[in-house]
């Protein structure tokens, strides 16, 4: 029982020496903080899509939004909206992207928990992604039965 904790104590300090956001929220990393409280941290994202674009992420490690407790995400989008309308009036943006990319699949690149705030202007030219179609009718509804019936 006791060699099992220490595992794990030691499999946690792995993970935050590790991760690079764990990093930037002890501050062994510096960052252009945004906003920051107890459980959430806001810094500007150092390859922005464009200027102001801001990550939003737990302090807490989890690998992603998806393994996130519910606790933490009813906070997280209060801070999201705050920080959002922060982004659109400072870079008089057009619009935003909130964005969170869950598995390398996804485009997840740091396995850290963390939305993105993305400013868009008219004719940015940049596209977040294409489009497929449904072959038929029938794979649409199957797919839309499969979802339902795991929820
Ligand atoms: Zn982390």
């Amino acid at each position: 029982m006791r060699l099992d904790l220490k595992f794990k104590i030691c499999n946690l300090k792995l993970i935050f020496m590790s991760c690079v956001f764990c990093k930037i929220v002890s501050k062994e990393l510096p960052s252009e903080i945004i906003y920051e409280d107890g459980k959430i941290m806001a810094f500007l994202d150092i390859s922005p899509v464009n200027p102001g674009h801001t990550l939003v992420v737990t302090k807490e490690h989890y690998e992603n939004s998806l393994v996130t407790p519910e606790e933490i995400l009813k906070e997280l989008i209060v801070v999201i909206k705050k920080v959002a309308l922060a982004v659109k009036e400072a870079t008089r943006a057009d619009g935003i992207n909130l964005g969170v990319n869950n598995g390398k699949a996804a485009g997840q690149i740091i396995f850290h928990a963390h939305w993105h705030v993305i400013p868009r202007f008219l004719n940015d030219g940049y596209k977040m992604w294409g489009s497929k179609e449904y072959a038929s009718k029938k794979e649409q509804a199957e797919i839309a039965k499969k979802i339902r019936q795991q929820l």
